[in-house]
């Protein structure tokens, strides 16, 4: 009886600690979400100038010059420097209420 008993105090104790990693995790994502305000940043835009249509926006800046550069490699074998892409960036200031 008392190795039965130590055994659900076991699993009870391996519940407890497998429950701490995932509160933990949840915590972190809150806080990722939880970013200030990216709508007052300015939006930045590039249009493929291919009929493709491709375009690309983003607040990220960085993320958009690689966007745009894979697609340009991919998609009409296209090498683009940063200072290529930076040229065809619109940029557009966020609305101010
Ligand atoms: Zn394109």
């Amino acid at each position: 009886m008392k190795k039965h008993q130590s055994l659900i105090a076991l699993a009870c104790t391996l519940a407890l600690a497998l429950s701490v990693p995932v509160v933990g995790r949840g915590e972190e994502k809150a806080k990722k979400d939880d970013k200030p305000a990216a709508s007052a940043d300015p939006m930045y835009s590039v249009s493929c100038s291919s009929p493709c249509e491709f375009t690309v926006r983003s607040h990220d800046k960085a993320e958009l010059v690689a966007a745009i550069k894979a697609h340009a490699k991919s998609h009409h074998k296209m090498d683009m420097s940063d200072k290529d892409v930076e040229a065809m960036i619109k940029v557009k200031e966020a609305k101010k209420n």
